[in-house]
């Protein structure tokens, strides 16, 4: 006993399934299966192409960046996102979701177009680097060339996840770069586990508080 669909009078099939009284189609139009935002927009930095999402910036792959966009698909049907493409677009970026609704067992397949608005801007980290802004220097001495090299490209790399550098210089002393943040810097000087000395400058003061720059030394022989 096959349903007749009351809405266009077509019978259920393995090809037209039913969602209780109505055929999907006739379904997917009498109901509001999912909601999208009118307006999305995110701030993108023109420097380093990171992200200002739920208050901080972040570096999004265009997977991480499709999924962030399907997720502000709203229904009360659960919904399992099949696969997202992106396309960049004027002032933005158009990206489309293959989504699948369950409603009543029977799965929905929409194509949800979401677009997102970019904003360009410099995100604090670059906009303090282009001040010139550093709370750290540090000193790689001693070892060879190589060796001091490699230690500055695995630090360099640890301290631009959360922070930036700048004026990296090789010079007969070693390796000198600076860092924007103070306490990042002797964090990840911190777990490379040596002796290090450190001393502090003060530049000035931010918001009240007593700023210091500090020079971070480590000797790698
Ligand atoms: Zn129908
Ligand atoms: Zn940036």
């Amino acid at each position: 006993m096959h349903k007749t669909c009351p809405a266009c009078g077509k019978t259920e099939s393995a090809a037209l399934p039913f969602v209780k009284a109505f055929c999907v189609e006739c379904y997917s139009e009498r109901e509001q299966l999912f909601e999208v935002p009118k307006k999305l927009e995110l701030k993108r930095c023109t420097r380093c192409n990171k992200h200002f999402v739920s208050g901080v910036w972040k570096s999004f792959s265009e997977e991480e960046f499709g999924e962030w966009a399907a997720s502000k698909i709203k229904s009360r049907l659960p919904i399992s996102v099949k696969q997202v493409t992106l396309r960049a677009v004027k002032g933005g970026v158009l990206v489309t979701a293959d989504i699948e609704l369950e409603a009543d067992a029977t799965d929905i397949k929409k194509q949800v177009p979401i677009t997102i608005g970019l904003q360009k801007t410099l995100c604090t980290n670059c906009h303090m680097k282009s001040g010139g802004y550093r709370e750290a220097v540090i000193q790689l001495r001693s070892g060879t060339p190589e060796r001091l090299r490699k230690v500055a490209e695995t630090l360099i790399k640890q301290c631009e996840k959360e922070s930036f550098v700048s004026d990296y210089e090789e010079n007969k002393y070693g390796i000198d770069f600076a860092v924007g943040s103070r306490k990042v810097a002797l964090q990840v000087i911190g777990a490379l586990g040596r002796h290090f000395t450190h001393s502090n400058t003060l530049i000035g003061q931010r918001q009240g508080k007593r700023m210091f720059r500090a020079t971070i030394c480590v000797r790698m022989d």
